[in-house]
């Protein structure tokens, strides 16, 4: 670069860097409210039987009502929770929302009704602290401790196998259930889904984009779901998005699957008509 190139870029830069610094402050005092203030709401996508068309299952998918800057997805505020520790807390509260969601939708949709919350990899290094009252308020709900499934991605096997077996560990003492999201991105060892134990395997949304015009991808999901059934895991599809795909699938032998083709991550209140509805078509 040029030296006036330079000199302009460093005179643009100071005040970015300030506002940069007090956005990230002021990001901080507003994530530190925004349990209390009640700004969080779980949004609930339904995950489908690809054998039967009923709703099984939920993923709980996190949204912030941010005072000023209106709705936020998780990837606008998770990594910077992430970075300061307030995930421990955040994911507290959507553990304990999820958990009592589930509780209320057994009685009204489905005895064994299933709510998948993820949790990022800094959580799953930090949170085990929270394990016994977690324990406690399923107790307390009278939640069968199975009907949560723990969604985790392929990048927190990576770190320490160890630390990561005990913490999966963990989780089946508890009695939770463990799902590897994500899979085929990243690392995609195949290894991972004899070594850890996880009972389901979520195929990412990038194979399955493309499966009605790209062989290779749909003989990658075959043989995903070929072998996770052999070691006796369930299959979710993610991010189906066509009657093409979902018919695909179907034919592939998938389980379950979730994907805009069916419905978009809903409010609860709407999550439960739309459970309700595809049980209906079932009798
Ligand atoms: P994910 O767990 O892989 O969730 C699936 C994402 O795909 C969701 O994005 C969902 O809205 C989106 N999606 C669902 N169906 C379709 C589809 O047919 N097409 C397309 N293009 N997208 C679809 P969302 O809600 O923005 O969440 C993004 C990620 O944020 C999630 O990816 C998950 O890793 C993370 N996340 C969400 N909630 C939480 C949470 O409570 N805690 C943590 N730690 N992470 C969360
Ligand atoms: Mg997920
Ligand atoms: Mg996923
Ligand atoms: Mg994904």
């Amino acid at each position: 670069a040029s030296k006036n190139g330079g000199r302009n870029r460093f005179s643009y830069f100071t005040p970015d860097l300030q506002e940069a610094a007090q956005a990230r402050q002021n990001m901080g005092a507003d994530l530190r409210r925004a349990i209390t203030a009640g700004q969080f709401e779980i949004l609930y996508q339904p995950i489908v039987s690809l054998h039967t068309g009923a709703v099984h299952k939920a993923e709980a998918l996190l949204r912030w009502h941010h005072p000023t800057r209106g709705l936020l997805g998780p990837a606008e505020f998770i990594p910077f929770a992430e970075s300061n520790g307030m995930i421990v807390d955040i994911g507290d509260w959507v553990f304990r929302e999820a958990a009592r969601q589930a509780h209320a939708w057994q009685a009204s949709i489905d005895p064994s009704f299933q709510v998948n919350v993820n949790k990022s990899p800094v959580q799953f290094r930090r949170d085990a602290d929270m394990y016994d009252g977690w324990l406690t308020y399923l107790e307390q709900l009278g939640l069968p401790r199975q009907s949560i499934v723990i969604e985790i991605t392929e990048s927190v096997l990576m770190q320490g196998a160890e630390q990561v077996l005990a913490r999966l560990q963990q989780y089946r003492a508890m009695g939770l259930q463990v799902a590897l999201d994500d899979f085929g991105t990243g690392y995609s060892s195949l290894s991972h889904l004899k070594k850890f134990d996880i009972d389901y395997v979520k195929i990412d949304q990038s194979f399955v984009s493309q499966l009605e015009t790209d062989d290779g991808d749909l003989a990658l999901c075959e043989a995903i779901i070929a072998m996770a059934h052999k070691l006796g895991l369930k299959v979710v599809a993610e991010g189906v998005e066509t009657p093409g795909q979902r018919q695909l699938l179907a034919e592939a032998g998938c389980d379950y699957a979730q994907g805009y083709v069916f419905a978009h991550p809903l409010p609860a209140g709407e999550f439960e008509e739309m459970a309700r509805e595809s049980r209906k078509a079932l009798a």
